[in-house]
């Protein structure tokens, strides 16, 4: 399918919706937005150089056990197997990113000790990048670093831009909440329970909440993955609130309606797992203090283990908190059950006395519900 990308270039030209249509397989008469959701339109690249590195030291407690196969390790960066890191983000950012990894062959760390450099996150990014430029690795059009480390254990986790991982960790919703912050998604925060950062409809809240299990791959038959009891579980989404932060496209979209309180508006949302861009996906009210939002989640797409709900986020409203140094993060503020038929009286979420939320009607599949809000 060829790739048509909307660059200023393009805006600015008069283009033909009919001849695209035909340059993307789809003749005849080509309803726009079909054919932005054929083509990936506004789809950015994100590239990044995955640097394989075995210790040149290891430390005496390593976790020794054999390499992943390299078709092992691409189920999990970017097979098209619906959950791997390349599926995940793109689903979860309506195809708004889309991961390009490039993987490099194992190599040593040369004169790097295990035990020395592992604890230092940052240092095991810059060994690792220094040590490519040596064995000639080109950085040439590279946005991101992902450096996989051999044996376990490391300080896995993402650092500036970039990430540390290794095949230590406990799940496969490790990877994508790292993933998450190496496409610039900072944590989303919550009710402060044991973890400041608790949105259990985001995979940036804490990690491995509301997953849905995956079977395992064919091409990990008779790999040996550390922590198998767990690895298995792709993680929720990430929330419409947060593509509404980050992701300018987003939230300039048709998929984001505005909202005055005032007015009591009745809002169709489609519940986001199954939504393109441009479905509606996220009702936004301006308050005297901060943005509130409402979004639609259920079982579908990287959804597939949620509890349906009508969830609320906000946006600076609550007091700033500095726990890893986020910039206005996205809040989640309660939700709402969503199932059918709505009882009567239907449920309502509300924050403080400034929004409310009633849930009015949900579609018998559940893939839309009208909830008015005041
Ligand atoms: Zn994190």
């Amino acid at each position: 399918m060829p790739s048509v990308r909307q660059s200023k270039a393009v805006r600015s030209l008069p283009i033909s919706v009919r001849a695209l249509g035909r340059e993307a397989g789809l003749p005849g008469q080509v309803p726009v937005r079909e054919l932005l959701r054929r083509t990936g339109m506004f789809t950015k690249p994100v590239h990044i150089k995955v640097l394989r590195y075995t210790w040149g030291t290891v430390a005496p407690d390593a976790r020794n056990h054999p390499i992943w196969p390299d078709a092992a390790l691409n189920e999990i960066l970017h097979a098209p197997n619906g959950w791997s890191l390349g599926d995940f983000w793109s689903d979860a950012t309506l195809r708004l990113f889309e991961l390009r990894f490039s993987v490099e062959p194992w190599r040593v760390l040369v004169n790097v000790s295990h035990k020395d450099a592992r604890d230092d996150r940052g240092g095991v990014v810059d060994k690792c990048r220094h040590q490519a430029e040596q064995d000639g690795v080109s950085f040439e059009g590279v946005d991101r670093i992902v450096a996989m480390v051999h044996p376990p254990p490391v300080n896995a986790g993402a650092v500036g831009g970039n990430a540390v991982l290794d095949q230590g960790a406990f799940g496969l919703s490790f990877f994508q909440h790292e993933l998450g912050h190496v496409l610039g998604f900072e944590h989303a925060f919550g009710p402060c329970g044991d973890y400041v950062y608790q949105d259990d409809y985001s995979v940036m809240g804490f990690s491995a909440v509301q997953t849905r299990a995956i079977a395992v791959p064919a091409a990990f038959t008779g790999v040996q993955v550390l922590e198998a009891a767990t690895f298995w579980n792709s993680d929720r989404a990430l929330s419409p609130a947060a593509l509404y932060r980050y992701a300018g496209d987003f939230a300039a979209s048709s998929s984001v309606i505005r909202v005055d309180l005032a007015t009591r508006p009745r809002v169709r949302l489609a519940a986001f797992g199954q939504a393109g861009l441009h479905d509606p996906v996220l009702a936004v009210a301006s308050t005297a203090q901060g943005e509130i939002m409402a979004e639609y989640r259920a079982r579908f797409g990287q959804d597939g283990g949620v509890q349906p709900a009508v969830v609320v986020h906000s946006l600076r409203r609550r007091p700033v908190l500095r726990w890893h140094g986020e910039q206005d993060p996205v809040w989640y503020e309660g939700h709402m059950g969503v199932s059918s038929p709505v009882p009567s009286p239907g449920p309502s979420v509300s924050v403080d006395t400034v929004f409310k939320a009633e849930l009015v009607s949900v579609t018998p599949d559940l893939r839309y519900v009208e909830v008015v809000l005041s």
